[in-house]
């Protein structure tokens, strides 16, 4: 059973596996507008609203834990 969290808004939104997702913070380190805060070793995306849709955090997560969709 999958244990995949998302976070949306209007025009986008991110999903993050949890299974994989191992609190290293690399997303809460590179995005510009911190969307994200590590909360007991797993991420949440909290600030999902101030999102600019970058793609950074997508990219440098080591273990391939964030999904990002976005409208266009
Ligand atoms: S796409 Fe950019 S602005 Fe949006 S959550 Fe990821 S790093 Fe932050």
């Amino acid at each position: 059973m999958s244990n995949v969290k998302k976070w949306e808004e209007a025009d986008h939104w991110v999903e993050i596996d949890l299974d994989l997702c191992m609190g290293v913070g690399a997303c809460n380190a590179i995005c510009p507008v911190e969307v994200y805060e590590v909360v007991d070793n797993k991420v949440t995306a909290k600030n999902i609203g101030e999102c600019i849709q970058c793609g950074a955090c997508q990219g440098v997560c080591p273990h391939n834990a964030i999904l990002h969709h976005w409208a266009y």
